[in-house]
């Protein structure tokens, strides 16, 4: 066993690598593809430069392709559910959220309200949480260029029939909803239809990797939770992450004290 879980660490390790040197080898690759692709038309009296340049795109759009694989299998090892207070997990990154999204974007994070049942603890991997948290915050700065409002929300979720969208389905259940809500440019159909693609970017070459919502999408998937979407072409878009209830939070119903809860996992 002793060994077996030492395998694990080392997948997982090897997995959280491949994933994060894929994402910036892809950026970087991103780079050299728009140059590339720039070039190419300003060579056409010289057709053996051309060539050569059209060769290099070719290699580069290839190398392209094995880091979306690469990804694809990153996200596959990756993922360790615990149960992980969701509402703490948005406040305890305020600040990073802030200093992500700069002056002009105020941020409002609602709590819910003091009477009403205390939230349930998610079954999620931590840090993919967070990370998904901050890929949305990131999205929707890059929708308020010129500033507006961020809300996050999270609340109890309770869905009485089994639900399906955006290729995901869950039966019916508890789920904890975290919502991000900006009043940013939002989407026409036809980018919120292509929005989880990997590498589906409406950004200028360098700023966007298209693979924000493509990460978002694996992990809520895998998590066995959902994603809605409701997006207004300039009234701005919201973004509702549903993710799935801890089982022993389920049994144990609501805990009077929390206190240590956690550890005992
Ligand atoms: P990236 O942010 O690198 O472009 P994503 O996968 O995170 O990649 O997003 C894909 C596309 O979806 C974005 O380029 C943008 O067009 C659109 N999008 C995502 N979030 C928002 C949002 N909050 N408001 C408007 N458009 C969005």
């Amino acid at each position: 066993a002793q060994q077996q879980l030492a395998h694990a660490q080392k997948m997982e390790m090897v997995g959280r690598l491949t994933g994060g040197i894929a994402h910036d080898f892809n950026n970087m690759l991103m780079v050299v593809i728009g140059s590339l692709e720039r070039l190419v038309p300003g060579l056409a009296d010289d057709p053996k430069a051309a060539r050569r340049a059209e060769m290099a795109l070719q290699a580069a759009l290839r190398c392209s392709d094995m880091t979306r694989r690469l990804l694809t299998f990153a996200r596959r090892q990756q993922l360790h559910p615990e149960p992980v207070d969701l509402g703490a997990l948005v406040t305890g990154m305020g600040e990073l959220m802030e200093r992500t999204l700069g002056g002009g974007v105020a941020i409002a994070i609602e709590a819910p309200p003091a009477d009403a049942e205390p939230l349930w603890t998610a079954s999620v991997d931590r840090s993919q949480a967070e990370s998904a948290l901050l890929n949305l915050v990131i999205n929707a700065r890059d929708a308020m260029p010129g500033g507006g409002t961020l809300c996050i929300r999270t609340v109890n979720t309770r869905f009485e029939e089994p639900q399906t969208a955006h290729g995901m389905s869950v039966p019916a259940g508890d789920y904890i909803l975290l919502s991000v809500s900006d009043s940013g440019c939002g989407m026409p159909p036809d980018v919120l239809e292509r929005a989880f693609e990997p590498f589906f970017t409406t950004k200028e070459t360098g700023k966007g990797t298209g693979l924000g919502l493509a990460m978002i999408h694996g992990f809520v998937k895998q998590s066995g939770g959902l994603i809605g979407i409701d997006s207004t072409p300039g009234a701005g878009t919201t973004f509702r992450l549903y993710l799935p209830r801890a089982a022993m939070d389920a049994l144990q119903g609501p805990a009077p004290d929390d206190d240590g809860a956690d550890e005992a996992f």
